[in-house]
């Protein structure tokens, strides 16, 4: 018998594709029958857990048959403190991908616009989708935000921009100053949502700090994560930094206990160390380096990142002349992330992203980083 259910969704839920993440280990596990898998395919830590956080998640699991702090105090508190900003400027979340779809759910309309670039993060089209409102997708310069071009986008039914810096997957980066600019040519009706999930691995340098901007724009939201540096992708936690008025909106949509106990606690713990912060960022300088210097050798082209991933394209070593997208030379990304698999390699193939010649390679440690380079090497028969 054949329910029509997809006729009874909404709209926007009609069109949506359930959004396709890295290849689990265990999966590939149980499909080959192997062991010894490298999964450099969700920009995860490859450190592990901390020590400081293991130690406070045992101490939390006998409180785990209460409710957690469904306000989240001593975590918004250390954020609050952190950054310099009033607690009731902070608004956590299950992942920053759940406070990107608070956001759209809050403030957007279907018959709104909401503006994201061209290979930018998925979860952008998936919330706009799900509310059924426009998406408007500007091309992108040079893999990155063309942010001139988006500001001239800008028309009366725009109502949220999406802007990741470092930008998933392709690990462009913008400076501050080109951000400022841009942020002073929005209408202050206009939400800004600047995605900083990799914030801590851009250069310190370079990376400024956008928080201290709300005053000047409060229609500018900041979102981070405890997923990629801090090192807990699997408790999912984030957090926001808005104007108060945009925060309170937040919290009156949001789940009373959308954080659970034990993401509190750790978040609230890693937080406080800064070694573990600190080593994070290292491995991945040290990581970005040796894959970049081995991409240089082999002649393949990777967009320069300022994340914990490296995007190269797989297809056109830069000394072969492409005749086409497929030759016997020049596979396709989905092609060489088949073939990676049976080498135990998990890495992200970027075809959904317009990116069909190119491979998304997380940071991993150094042994991890060797075992791609050599299953690398075997498939695309290279030196
Ligand atoms: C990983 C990522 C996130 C964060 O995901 P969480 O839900 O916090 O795990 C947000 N934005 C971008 C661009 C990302 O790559």
């Amino acid at each position: 018998m054949s329910n029509d259910f997809l006729s009874l969704a909404n709209t926007g839920v009609q069109k949506l594709r359930p959004y396709q993440a890295g290849k689990p280990t265990d999966e590939l596990e149980r499909e080959l029958g192997i062991t010894d898998i490298v999964k450099l395919a969700s920009n995860e830590n490859p450190l592990g857990l901390s020590e400081s956080v293991k130690l406070a998640l045992l101490k939390e699991l006998t409180e785990l048959t209460r409710y957690p702090d469904a306000n989240g105090f001593y975590l918004k508190q250390a954020l609050a403190s952190k950054y310099a900003v009033d607690v009731n400027q902070v608004t956590l979340g299950n992942g920053s991908n759940d406070l990107l779809e608070l956001i759209a759910r809050a403030f957007v309309e279907p018959t709104n616009e909401v503006m994201f670039a061209e290979h930018a993060f998925v979860v952008y089209p998936l919330v706009t989708q799900a509310i059924g409102a426009q998406a408007v997708v500007v091309k992108a310069k040079d893999y990155g935000h063309d942010l001139p071009a988006m500001a001239a986008a800008i028309t009366g039914n725009t109502k949220l921009i999406f802007i990741a810096n470092p930008n998933n997957p392709t690990g462009t980066f913008l400076e501050q100053a080109e951000l400022k600019d841009f942020l002073a040519k929005v209408p202050a009706t206009v939400l800004v949502v600047l995605d900083e999930a990799y914030f801590e691995y851009a250069a310190s340098e370079r990376r400024g700090n956008a928080i201290a901007w709300i005053a000047e724009f409060p229609n500018l939201i900041v979102s981070r994560t405890f997923s990629k540096a801090y090192g807990l992708a699997g408790l999912r936690v984030g957090y926001s930094i808005s104007h108060p008025d945009i925060a309170d909106i937040l919290n009156r949509v949001r789940q009373p206990f959308n954080c659970n106990a034990l993401a509190l606690k750790a978040a609230e713990t890693i937080l406080q160390d800064e070694q573990y912060l600190a080593d994070s960022v290292a491995l991945n300088n040290a990581g970005m380096k040796d894959l970049s210097a081995f991409f240089d050798a082999n002649n393949l082209e990777y967009i320069p990142s300022m994340g914990n991933f490296i995007t190269v394209n797989v297809s056109n070593p830069a000394d072969k002349k492409m005749v086409d997208d497929k030759t016997a030379d020049n596979k396709t990304g989905d092609e060489v992330y088949q073939q990676l698999l049976l080498e135990g390699v998990i890495v992200r193939p970027i075809t959904g992203y317009g990116l069909p010649n190119h491979l998304r390679i997380s940071i991993g440690t150094e042994a991890e980083n060797q075992r791609f380079k050599q299953a690398l090497t075997h498939v695309l028969n290279l030196q």
